[in-house]
C-alpha cells in the first residue's frame, strides 16, 4: 500500500471574514467564520451551500415584501396622524 500525501487547499477565502478549506487530512470540508469552525462531510457541505443560497434568495424576496409593507404602513400613519 502506497501512502499518499495529499495536501489541503483553501477553496474560498474572504479577508477578515473566513474561509472554506480542505485540511488535507480528514476528508471533510472546514467552514471557518471568525472564531467558529464547522467541519462537514462533502455531501453535508453541499447541502449547506444549497441551504445558504436558497436562504439568500428568500431573504431578498422577504426584504422586498417587508419594504412594501413598511411603505403601506407609513402611508397609513401619515393619513391617521394628521
Ligand atoms: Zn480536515
Amino acid at each position: 500500500m502506497s501512502q499518499h500525501h495529499y495536501t489541503g487547499a483553501i477553496l474560498s477565502h474572504i479577508e477578515g471574514f473566513g474561509q472554506v478549506y480542505d485540511c488535507g487530512n480528514c476528508g471533510n470540508l472546514h467552514v471557518q467564520i471568525g472564531p467558529m469552525n464547522l467541519t462537514l462531510e462533502p455531501r453535508a457541505y453541499m447541502q449547506l451551500v444549497d441551504m445558504i443560497s436558497t436562504s439568500a434568495a428568500n431573504f431578498e424576496t422577504w426584504m422586498q415584501q417587508k419594504r412594501v409593507h413598511q411603505e403601506v404602513r407609513d402611508d397609513n400613519q401619515e393619513r391617521y396622524s394628521s
